[in-house]
């Protein structure tokens, strides 16, 4: 069997694996013989057309539904309220409840399947905005021990709130869209003056997002316990990270070129109501953090994250496997700290974690923290080695949750790192 079939059998069965009876995420795609993106579902390897689906009467009766279904983002299906996708969620259920995900002639018996080698998927939503946290105490404290070595690790109001920064959204890209190595300003070791360069330390960061299903009005903070209504669903979420550049920018103000050349998402939402049985209780909260901040009960989720490095020509090598359950800070929290000056937020809004790092060794979220700032390099199965990036590499994250006899997953959130352009 050749490489790319093998990839080809390794994708569909992830697909498989996430996209079961009990998930029904949501994303857009373009279908054979189509030019423009509409809402899709998922089942096993199938991509699953609403629209058709509605009009053939699967999903009830519903004008406002009928409307959206054709358009090219999910942002006014969103809108539409989470009750609205729950209840898609529902019928498709019911609709395919003696299926097996895994039947080669399910596109045949239902003509609104289409197996997604098919379809191209595009963004699913028009992001309005995205913010990125901080919030795994983990890799805080790494990056702390290697930006600040000798001193505490930790800064004094990392325990305090969510510390964040706002992103770019129009850099944010869908699964599969390759990614240009960037070049920038960056001040070699030793140096008197920066250069002008190709990044060369190219790095992933593994994290995980949330999707807002409701807008807000300037001025109206969104407290904590209310936080959880304003989350339609989560994906998967790449911020890559040019080190070099980001080193030497990113005093005072903090990232900037070094983050915005682009970031990945995964295809597929999940929906908070699909991601239920897996919530978790966070960890520990100390020093008490401020009533604005309290929450109460497990608003985490036990979700395993692996991140995969597919060199040219080879398999793609396990090199990472954390968890979302080791965040710090809860989306509720981000969310609450987030409005809390009034700052008002938008439906499609992008709020990714920070990356992900597990509190032992080979679950760290990003290379840099996976290689010791490249001073221990990863081994890959045919003996090469990895510090960052290399131009051709491939980054997979995958996220799958199973408890009991339910279990579901996010799919693939890939990216392919191309040559940087001829500049000088
Ligand atoms: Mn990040």
């Amino acid at each position: 069997m050749d490489i790319s079939e093998k990839r080809f059998l390794w994708q569909k069965a992830i697909c498989e694996a996430d996209f079961t009876l009990h998930n029904f995420p949501f994303g857009c795609g373009v279908l054979p013989n189509e030019t423009a993106p509409r809402a899709l579902s998922a089942f096993g390897y199938y991509a699953l057309d609403l629209e058709q689906a509605y009009r053939l009467g699967l999903l009830g009766q519903d004008e406002k539904l009928e409307k959206v279904l054709g358009q090219p983002y999910l942002n006014n299906f969103i809108a539409l309220g989470r009750s609205v996708a729950e209840n898609v969620r529902d019928a498709l259920q019911q609709n395919l409840s003696l299926e097996n995900p895994s039947d080669p002639e399910l596109s045949r018996k239902y003509p609104w399947m289409i197996p997604m080698d098919q379809v191209r998927m595009t963004l699913p939503v028009r992001v309005p905005n995205y913010t990125d946290f901080y919030s795994s105490l983990e890799h805080a404290t790494n990056l702390g021990r290697m930006f600040r070595p000798g001193g505490e690790p930790l800064l004094p109001n990392w325990r305090h709130m969510p510390i964040g920064y706002h992103g770019r959204a129009s850099s944010i890209v869908v699964s599969g869209t390759p990614i240009r190595r960037p070049w920038g300003q960056v001040m070699p070791e030793g140096a008197e003056k920066p250069v002008f360069s190709p990044t060369r330390l190219l790095d992933i960061e593994l994290e995980f997002a949330f999707v807002v299903g409701q807008d807000t009005i300037l001025g109206n903070p969104v407290p904590v316990d209310e936080a959880w209504d304003y989350i339609f669903g989560f994906v998967l979420f790449n911020d890559w990270s040019a080190r070099d550049i980001q080193k030497w920018e990113y005093q005072p103000l903090g990232p900037f070129l070094g983050k915005n050349f682009g970031s990945t998402i995964s295809p597929w939402i999940v929906t908070a109501g699909a991601l239920e049985p897996f919530r978790t209780e966070g960890p520990t909260q100390e020093p008490e953090v401020l009533p604005y901040l309290r929450t109460q009960g497990p608003l985490n989720y036990d979700i395993e994250l692996n991140v995969y490095l597919e060199a040219p020509n080879a398999e793609p090598a396990l090199i990472s496997v954390s968890n979302t359950r080791y965040l710090y800070w809860n989306a509720a929290q981000q969310l609450a700290h987030h409005t809390v000056n009034g700052c008002n937020i938008q439906v499609g809004d992008i709020y990714a974690s920070g990356t992900i790092s597990a509190p032992y060794r080979g679950g760290e979220g990003s290379l840099i923290e996976l290689t010791q700032k490249g001073t221990a390099p990863i081994t890959l199965p045919d003996g090469s080695l990895r510090r960052f990036l290399e131009d051709g590499d491939t980054i997979h994250f995958r996220g799958y949750a199973s408890r009991g006899d339910v279990s579901l997953g996010f799919g693939l959130c890939s990216g392919q790192i191309l040559q940087p352009l001829q500049l000088r």
